[in-house]
């Protein structure tokens, strides 16, 4: 991370203190992971190893190469709040290649420039991989380091168990560090099981800045309950609240190469199990410990290049070898590249890999001398077919969809969409190529949060029995706590999102004062882009009563909000899947949507013919358009409001819980290890 970057830092380890200490007592969990090949090599690893690594490193190199790639880039590379569009990625790129580039002969077996197309795969391996033997190495693994593991878990600090979970929780804070087997399916499923390893950048309740952590947490979730055994890896960010930092479970440590010059880096490894799923925290403080995940890219490209190859070394050192490794976007995306390029020797190269697209926009794009300096990578990945992009920028999700067996994304109209010119981003016809490999699954709603008749967070719980009455008390709490004018009988509209470009804000903010006709009310929640913030903020002085902007991150609003509004505007320029109006439709709150993505697949135009549907559309990304669709909710709102309601209820009933998406991607998984 650059702005630690001296050298001697960033070749140290650097992990939490409680890590430290029980790193300390342990020699015997260093693993070392010289060539970035990272076999069972840690039980008498020694503590010299790492050392050694870390003279490799020669200091000013690192220095230089670290400096070298922020240098020039920062100006454009700053406004990617989480990352970039290839596009102006691209120009960022300094010609120099780093002194340190040239150097970094990729070590890596020759021979595996053939994997450079993934998707095949020794036949003979595929088959062995499956159910039993995850579930085999699940109960061995442990035998071994975990023991040593154990002892040190207690050295450290006293280790809370779980409290919400203890049931699939380590039966034995201090000890049985395996993760227990998730309880099979209740009665659901009798596939064959399977086992997942999740690995993504963000997941609800630790960490979560928009759909990808609803995701990360519902699904595996879901998928427990599909016969699968899923352990989710995440990156410990210091930003994790205490409560859940303070139950994690430390499960071990080693040293491991990352960069070209073999720098050797701490990995701490803190668990934490939950809801039959087990959570792998990677702990690294040089990486994790700043406030935010997302930073920019500067210092998210060696970030995820860590964090890409720590979670397939901690999954080889706990020996905990997956059926299917499932990645999600591109901060993970470097999985599959590494899992084909350095761990083809390991026992991890049996697993089949399964890339989710959650955003096409976001693809971590860099110049080639920086990622891969910083991920080590052999230079063959760094060609047109893989990560090359433009001839001198390198894309890291391009990366994972070349090497993944299989690319998912979260809607079929997005999987269409994204391999078109004006929705690809960049990658349509690298999706085109791998078109084969591309499928569509709409995401859910985890009926345990949002339910409007257990939702602690509202003023009033309702289901779709007395949802009309008990919604208007809602409505009515919501504008008192808003400053609002009280009345029942006035339109509510939402609009709950990250507040970005890619939202269609232009398209809101150019229409609002047509909007407000006195009998209509917008209430906005979310953070984003300073115009985009200002320009709402300005609409709520001028519109006093009627308008209430919440410029700020509030789950508690939000679930109030989805509970007390008629209708939820996402009237999106893409929107891969969208959650808002899944969630406005479980809460009775009619969605006015674009038809575009996932909100295409999931919201059915209302049709007065048949009285059927499920929320009001537009095509074309047009103001005018989305002004129309308005218009066209509130004369129904205003003037048929028996049908209005039957929709409302209609919404309530929809089945838009995780089930169905679950068991899709359960037989994917069956379907990748048959
Ligand atoms: P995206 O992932 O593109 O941001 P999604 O619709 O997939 O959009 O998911 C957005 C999620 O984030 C929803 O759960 C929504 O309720 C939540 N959310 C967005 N903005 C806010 C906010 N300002 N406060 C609370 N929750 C928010």
């Amino acid at each position: 991370m650059p702005k630690k970057n001296d050298a001697a830092s960033s070749s140290k380890r650097k992990p939490s203190s409680k890590a430290i200490v029980a790193e300390d007592n342990h020699e015997t969990t260093e693993t070392s992971a010289v060539t970035g090949r990272i076999e069972e090599v840690g039980k008498e690893g020694a503590k010299t190893e790492p050392a050694a690594a870390k003279k490799k490193a020669p200091a000013k190199k690192t220095a230089a190469a670290k400096k070298k790639a922020p240098a020039e880039k920062p100006a454009a590379a700053k406004e990617e709040v989480p990352a970039e569009k290839p596009a102006a990625a691209k120009e960022e790129v300094p010609a120099e290649k780093p002194a340190a580039a040239k150097e970094e002969v990729p070590a890596e077996k020759p021979a595996a420039a053939k994997e450079e197309i993934p998707a095949e795969k020794p036949a003979a391996a595929k088959k062995k991989a499956p159910a039993k033997k995850s579930a085999a190495a699940k109960e061995e693994a442990p035998a071994e380091k975990p023991a040593a593991a154990k002892e040190e878990a207690p050295a450290e600090k006293p280790v809370t168990v779980p409290e919400e979970a203890p049931v699939e929780g380590p039966a034995d804070a201090a000890g049985t560090d395996v993760p227990q087997e998730a309880a099979p399916a209740e009665g659901h499923d009798t596939s064959p099981r399977r086992s997942v390893a999740f690995i993504g950048s963000e997941c609800y309740p630790f960490v979560k800045t928009g759909g990808l952590g609803d995701v990360m947490y519902a699904l595996p979730k879901a998928l427990v309950k599909q016969n699968c055994d899923v352990k989710v890896i995440l990156p410990r960010y210091r930003c994790i609240p205490w409560e859940y930092q303070q139950k994690m479970i430390y499960r071990g440590s080693f040293q491991m190469d990352l960069c070209a010059d073999g720098k050797s880096f701490y990995v701490g490894i803190m668990e934490y199990v939950w809801d039959g799923v087990v959570y792998d925290f990677i702990d690294n403080e040089e990486f994790f410990g700043g406030g935010d995940p997302y930073t920019n890219l500067i210092d998210d490209i060696p970030k995820y290049c860590y964090f890409a190859k720590a979670a397939l070394a901690a999954l080889n050192y706990m020996d905990w070898i997956p059926d299917i490794i499932h990645c999600h976007d591109w901060q993970a995306a470097l999985v599959p590249v590494y899992l084909r390029t350095q761990f083809v020797d390991t026992k991890l190269t049996t697993a089949k890999t399964v890339m989710t697209i959650h955003n096409l926009r976001f693809q971590g794009v860099y110049n080639i001398p920086t990622i891969r300096y910083w991920s080590g990578l052999p230079d063959y990945v760094f060609n047109m077919g893989a990560l090359t992009v433009k001839y001198r920028d390198a894309n890291m999700l391009k990366g994972g969809l070349t090497y993944a067996n299989i690319i998912t994304t979260v809607s079929p109209s997005y999987a269409g969409e994204i391999q078109s010119d004006y929705y690809g981003e960049t990658l349509d016809a690298h999706l085109r190529y791998h078109s084969g490999k591309l499928r569509g699954i709409v995401n859910g709603i985890d009926y345990d949060i949002w339910d409007p008749d257990t939702d602690s967070r509202l003023y009033e719980n309702y289901n779709i029995a007395n949802v009309l009455e008990r919604k208007k008390e809602n409505k009515r709490r919501l504008q008192e706590e808003l400053g609002l004018v009280q009345d029942e009988h006035k339109f509510v509209i939402g609009l709950i999102s990250r507040l970005t470009n890619q939202k269609g804000l232009d398209l809101v903010t150019s229409i609002l004062p047509q909007v407000l006709d006195g009998n209509t009310q917008v209430v906005v929640l979310g953070t984003g882009d300073r115009g985009y913030e200002d320009t709402f903020r300005y609409y709520e002085q001028a519109y006093k009563g009627y308008v209430c902007s919440n410029i700020m991150y509030d789950e508690t609003r939000a679930h109030r909000i989805y509970a007390g509004a008629d209708a939820l505007l996402v009237p999106s320029r893409f929107e891969p899947c969208g959650l808002t109006q899944l969630i406005a439709m479980h809460y009775g709150t009619v969605p006015i949507v674009r038809e575009t993505g996932g909100l295409k697949d999931t919201v059915e135009p209302y049709n007065r013919f048949f009285n059927t549907g499920n929320g009001f559309t537009f095509d074309r990304y047009e103001p005018g358009l989305l002004l129309d669709a308005i218009n066209r909710a509130k004369t129904f709102y205003f003037e048929n409001r028996w049908c209005w309601d039957e929709m409302v209820q209609r919404d309530m009933d929809k089945n838009l819980s995780w089930e169905n998406s679950a068991r899709q991607y359960k037989e994917l998984y069956l379907e990748l290890t048959r």
